[in-house]
């Protein structure tokens, strides 16, 4: 099969701009420079799909190209399933992912029905249509050393060793952020593939042929406060705790192995290779070994940070797993999300981010230079856009992330619109995010863990920030379940608009990148952050309950 790639250039298939972004970016996230798994729909994180099988992904493109501006596509789980008349003002496109009826929701009967063909797991942004590579978790990494940087290690990890595993779709950004930082990581990755991809695309700086050479280069690199990311192959549940057993001096430890779904995560004892076989053959039997195996990985986790060290979950239900593995202490150390990101969150703050349709790095290029014109105040995120344009490698599509708060998000798209208005820029930008965001997920082992009113596991909010980006004119808008850390933990949402120069994308535009980062703020106020009540005050956020009654 010829591989799939996005069309590029100002010309169109489809019958408008917003139809003919989605079109692209369903293609653009089977990228083979994109996805992890092409062959198999499969974009990252484990199994996140695009398209459920290849005939829906053939109906949703077909679909996309006829579908008229005043017609909405139904997707149920990767499947086209509907085309309604509505409105120009309503989205293009509804999706709906992996969801399941709480008390089904487990990931035994999630499989049933995917072998079934009946669902698919969309993870965050592969079943949404807006994954941008590695590069799009790059900015939330570097952003959480950065955090960890100020909080422990006078605002840089130079002189630092970090350890970590998992180098895949997302976990690949680990050693790019750490040496931005000005740190020295060390990865493990079971699978050398995955480690020799990212020293390609220049996330990594090297692999060593074993884990004494790997030691070797690490500490070396520490000693003299260089930084240097060194990749090492082998099983986590394996290297983590014989480096703890070795006394290596390490400073930071964290994980992104696809642990949020026990039959991804590799067992000691097991080949690479051979796990996806074994796991479709046998899948109790490897959840179990794959579970005994974090509980191991884990309890060294925990050895590190009893040895001292800054120790964290990212994101991947690690913790969750082992305790199911056994090991008591699973939780004992934080989740980075209430350690470090949640102020930011407050403040409507998360992953902005947006793509060139003309394929051209020149419109990112000055879509770059617009933020920084926007926003010459930000410091961290003027270093950024600057890092961002000199290291990164674009994949597929030429795109850009930063983090952007409430009153920013919509000053930014504004402006990219009138620069496709004014030609200035040579074909549309698509404007979306992660559905990691301020306040469009509920997921109590990651975004929403320990809010300071107890309301973690509450979902009403990503539903309704789905629906109120729907209201305001998002081009696409999705609720999926199960992203980040699996199914049964998580309900969240997402949004993309298309910024493509007309008056009415200007007007959509502004309201969705208001309204959007505004659920941030009023879940974080309701929950009773003070940083949360500032902004809204400051920003004259309209929170019913404090407006007083009369
Ligand atoms: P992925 O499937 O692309 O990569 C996982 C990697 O883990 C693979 O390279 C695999 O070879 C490796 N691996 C599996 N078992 C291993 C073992 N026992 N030892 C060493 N390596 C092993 O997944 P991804 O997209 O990189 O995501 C990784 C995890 O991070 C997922 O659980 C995902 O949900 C989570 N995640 C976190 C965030 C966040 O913001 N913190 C964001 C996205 C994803």
């Amino acid at each position: 099969m010829e591989p799939i790639r996005s069309p590029r250039g100002a010309n169109l298939t489809a019958r408008s701009w917003p139809q003919e972004a989605a079109m692209r970016m369903l293609r653009n996230n089977l990228d083979p420079d994109v996805a992890e798994r092409p062959a198999d729909l499969v974009v990252y994180g484990g199994t996140g799909k695009a398209a459920r099988d290849w005939p829906s992904y053939h109906g949703l493109i077909r679909t996309l190209t006829t579908l008229a501006d005043d017609e909405t596509m139904l997707v149920q789980s990767g499947r086209p399933v509907g085309v309604f008349r509505t409105h120009e003002w309503a989205p293009r496109v509804l999706i709906a992912n992996s969801h399941l009826v709480p008390d089904w929701a487990t990931w035994p009967e999630f499989r049933r029905l995917e072998k079934l063909g009946l669902t698919m797991y969309g993870q965050m942004t592969a079943g949404s249509w807006i994954y941008i590579g590695t590069q799009g978790i790059l900015q939330g990494t570097y952003e959480t050393f950065a955090a960890i940087a100020a909080k422990r290690f006078g605002g840089s990890l130079a002189g630092t060793l970090t350890l970590t595993a998992g180098c895949g779709g997302m976990g690949g950004a680990q050693p790019l952020a750490v040496t931005m930082n000005g740190g020295t990581c060390l990865i493990i990755d079971v699978d050398a593939h995955r480690l020799a991809r990212r020293v390609e695309t220049r996330y990594l700086d090297t692999v060593a042929d074993s884990l004494d050479e790997a030691i070797d280069l690490a500490l070396a690199a520490k000693r003299e406060r260089r930084a240097l990311s060194v990749g090492v192959v082998g099983n986590a549940a394996v290297l983590v705790p014989d480096l703890l057993e070795r006394g290596v001096p390490v400073d930071i430890v964290t994980d992104q192995t696809s642990a949020h779904d026990p039959l991804s995560y590799v067992p000691t004892g097991v080949e690479p290779a051979d796990a996806p076989d074994y796991a479709a053959k046998k899948p109790e039997e490897f959840t179990d070994r794959a579970r005994a195996s974090m509980a191991r990985h884990v309890a060294a986790m925990v050895g590190f940070m009893d040895a001292g060290a800054e120790v964290f979950d990212y994101g991947n239900s690690i913790r969750g797993e082992a305790q199911l593995g056994g090991y008591e202490r699973a939780f004992a150390f934080p989740g980075f999300v209430p350690a470090y990101i949640r102020p930011l969150f407050c403040e409507g703050r998360g992953p902005f981010r947006w793509a060139a349709l003309s394929g051209d790095p020149a419109d990112i290029a000055k879509t770059d230079a617009a933020i920084l014109d926007l926003f010459p105040e930000n410091e961290s995120l003027a270093r950024w856009i600057r890092m961002a344009g000199e290291r990164v490698a674009f994949q597929g599509l030429p795109a850009r992330i930063c983090w952007l708060g409430y009153g920013e998000r919509d000053r930014a798209g504004v402006r990219f619109n009138d620069m496709v208005t004014s030609g200035e820029l040579s074909a549309p930008i698509v404007i979306g995010r992660d559905h990691l965001d301020c306040g469009s997920v509920a997921s109590p082992y990651r975004e929403t863990e320990s809010m300071a009113d107890g309301s973690d596991a509450i979902a009403d909010w990503p539903l309704l920030n789905a629906l109120v980006n729907t209201a305001s004119g998002a081009s696409w808008v999705s609720i999926h379940h199960g992203g980040g850390v699996g199914i049964g933990r998580s309900i969240h949402a997402g949004q993309v608009c298309v910024a493509d120069g007309t008056p009415i994308a200007r007007q959509k535009i502004e309201r969705v990148l208001t309204n959007d980062p505004g659920m941030g703020v009023i879940r974080h106020v309701d929950a009773g952050y003070e940083i949360a009540e500032a902004v809204a005050e400051t920003a004259g956020v309209r929170i019913p309950m404090r407006e007083g009654s009369s």
